[in-house]
């Protein structure tokens, strides 16, 4: 679903207890490993690009009570890196300060307000133009130290577990965030099918066209065009998916799949009061469909240019 993140999340308590189930390092890096794969395959289809570092950033002001073992170096520091990224053949390492980026001081970076400097950090890495390498600069243990990465590239988005609150998989176009319980409970395929139906949001500029439509996007469950116009953008991320997870190599089938399963249902279930998705066997059929068409014995990479050229279609109304 498309909707408005609250002005951020700036007072999460320290990491919940997790006897039970995963702990948020791995549900993080599970998920960051799974959205990486698909932003990476089908950096053709997105217009707004970043580089794909392999790193996890937090910053102190994330947490009410900042680990002081974490953010000992400073208040923008890595929490994890991916194995096999380009930020772990360069050396980075849990708990490394980042101090600067591209020779920028992190300390000059200015988070809008109600943002923490680790979205500000996003955005001045984002920035970061193509083929160049990147240079971090780092403090660990007191010391600086440089790193210079080359990341390839891929579609910009900032994808991120939220440990505080429950049954959340959603995207506001530039943020997508999916419940700690959410990424505990998927497989990797069942968290490919939701990253791929939230970043098809991100490509097709889905936040971008409801503003200039005057969608506000806080009304959900409004009737009229505003309804009209979120099934429409529903049943467009959910036809999209279905490419981007075969480009990123993942079975395409994944995303009905999902959607019609216990899970996908119940997920629905919450989301279906707002009107905005279509019943889950339309909903499933309509990416069977869409498979049949436009995937099965086609080449990949799919360029789904019968989706994209929605892009610049303004909506009747807007
Ligand atoms: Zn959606």
């Amino acid at each position: 679903m498309i909707r408005k993140l609250a002005p951020l999340l700036l007072a999460l308590a320290a990491l919940p207890v997790l006897a039970q189930d995963q702990p948020v390092d791995v549900a993080d890096l599970r998920l960051a490993q799974v959205a990486e794969r698909l932003q990476a395959a089908n950096v053709g289809l997105c217009r707004q690009h970043m580089p794909l570092t392999g790193l996890i950033l937090f910053s102190a002001d994330q947490y009410g009570r900042p680990d002081p073992v974490r953010f000992a170096d400073g208040p923008l520091a890595v929490a994890q890196v991916l194995p096999g990224s380009p930020a772990h053949a360069a050396g980075v390492l849990p708990n490394d300060a980042i101090v600067a980026i591209d020779g920028q001081p992190v300390a000059a970076l200015e988070p809008e307000e109600g943002h923490p400097l680790r979205d500000a950090a996003h955005a001045a890495l984002a920035d970061h133009g193509p083929g160049n390498p990147l240079v971090l600069g780092l403090r660990r243990a007191g010391q600086d130290l440089t790193a210079t990465i080359t990341p390839p590239p891929g579609c910009r988005a900032l994808v991120e577990v939220v440990a505080g609150q429950d049954g959340i998989a959603r995207s506001d176009g530039r943020v997508i965030q999916v419940s700690w319980r959410y990424v505990a409970q998927w497989s990797d395929d069942e968290l490919a099918a939701i990253v791929a139906h939230e970043l098809a949001h991100s490509v097709l500029e889905h936040r971008r066209r409801l503003e200039a439509a005057g969608v506000d996007g806080g009304l959900l469950g409004e009737f009229g065009r505003n309804r009209r116009l979120r099934r429409q953008v529903e049943a467009e991320a959910d036809l999209l998916s279905v490419h981007l997870l075969a480009n990123a190599g993942y079975d395409p089938q994944l995303a009905p799949r999902f959607w019609l399963s216990e899970a996908g249902q119940r997920m629905d279930a919450g989301i279906l009061r707002s009107g905005a998705y279509a019943a889950p066997r339309p909903r499933a059929a309509a990416m069977e469909a869409e498979i049949a068409a436009h995937l099965q014995g086609k080449p990949l990479p799919s360029r789904a240019e019968h989706l994209l050229a929605e892009r610049d279609e303004p909506w009747p109304g807007s």
